[in-house]
């Protein structure tokens, strides 16, 4: 019955923090640029290669030696890699049925900016499905032999929750719309990490070190470099704030034992650290309070800017060879495209990072 009320709440703050804070306002945005040069958030990933190293030389489009014919010609639309499926599958008990409504009623899975973002930009195999889902468990997982990523209703029950818990003050008064930014905000982190899963497993990609850790470090890679004008720099702060806190509230209060110190996981403390470290040394100037808050030990946050650097290139020319045809841009074209969403970003949300 609680879960009931606070998704009934929630679904209204929800479609409120959908218009201001990013989902529809990112849908008119993409919807914008559609109409003027094709775009992809990766791009922004691209452009940071860019930026910091000499040029490349440019890539030869596909169709380039034809170029001269078909300048005339009808312009011929390049691939796109595989869409993703978004399914909301029937839950089985009472309680469940009621998230599933609120799944599908927001369309949750088509909120997730940065995942919604990536689709078609990448040469898959196949179609990934991104489903929800009755688990009997509060988790998210990939399913690497059906290329599914399953999202649990019981997780997004719990988030909301939370969300509440978390945005609740002394005289009880909840702030729904912090809570529903809370759901969103975790919901993004959380599937792009198994999105994370999904591209090293079907793409064959590299990975040294720990997987969870390497997902981990894409997922705040795009949501730090996904440019959406309609969300300002302090947007995107708050947004990896709240994920962090996630891994803040979940680290076990009785303290560790050898299951947590064998796990394939990072210890929650260390998760939140690492995501704190990128987020700082995304831009120091601009996220300073992230260290004089202290909520990144100072002595770590030397190290931050390189190691923020390091991961984007990473990922970036890990990705990169794997875009689809249509989003293939050569170095300079994509500074461009860059720049000018960074230059329009800045003029919707001028509001700078204050938390
Ligand atoms: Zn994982």
């Amino acid at each position: 019955m609680k879960s009931k009320i606070l998704v009934g709440v929630l679904v209204v703050a929800l479609m409120l923090a959908c218009t201001v804070a990013g989902g529809l306002g990112f849908l008119l945005w993409q919807q914008r640029q559609a109409a003027q040069v094709p775009v992809t958030p990766l791009v922004a990933v691209e452009q940071a290669v860019a930026n910091e190293e000499p040029a490349a030389p440019p890539e030869e489009p596909a169709a380039a030696d034809d170029a001269a014919d078909l300048a005339d010609a009808e312009p011929v639309e390049a691939a796109k890699g595989p869409a993703f499926v978004y399914e909301y599958l029937p839950a089985h008990s009472k309680a469940m049925r009621t998230v599933e409504n609120f799944s599908r009623d927001m369309d949750v899975l088509r909120k997730l900016n940065e995942v919604n973002a990536l689709d078609g930009v990448l040469m898959l195999p196949g179609p990934l499905r991104v489903l929800t889902a009755e688990c009997e468990a509060i988790n998210a997982y990939y399913v690497p032999d059906r290329r599914e990523i399953v999202l649990c209703y019981e997780m997004i029950n719990y988030l909301v929750e939370l969300g509440v818990q978390l945005h609740t003050d002394q005289n009880g008064q909840s702030d729904t719309s912090q809570a529903a930014r809370f759901l969103l905000a975790n919901l993004r982190f959380m599937l792009l990490h198994e999105v994370g899963h999904a591209l090293v497993h079907q793409l064959e990609l590299n990975v040294t070190g720990r997987e969870e850790d390497a997902v981990d470090q894409l997922a705040t890679t795009l949501m730090l470099t996904l440019i959406d004008p309609d969300e300002s720099e302090g947007d995107v702060a708050s947004n990896l704030d709240m994920a962090g806190r996630f891994f803040l509230v979940n680290t076990s209060e009785a303290g560790y034992g050898l299951a947590h110190y064998a796990g394939e996981h990072s210890l929650g403390e260390q998760r939140y650290f690492n995501l704190m470290c990128m987020l700082y040394g995304a831009d120091p100037g601009r996220y300073l309070r992230v260290v004089t808050s202290g909520r990144l030990p100072e002595a770590r946050a030397l190290r931050c800017p390189e190691e923020s650097k390091r991961i984007t290139r990473s990922w970036s020319r890990t990705l990169v060879p794997h875009f689809a045809p249509r989003y293939q841009r050569t170095g300079e074209e994509a500074q461009q495209i860059h720049a000018e969403a960074v230059q329009r970003r800045r003029q919707n949300t001028p509001a700078p990072y204050r938390q």
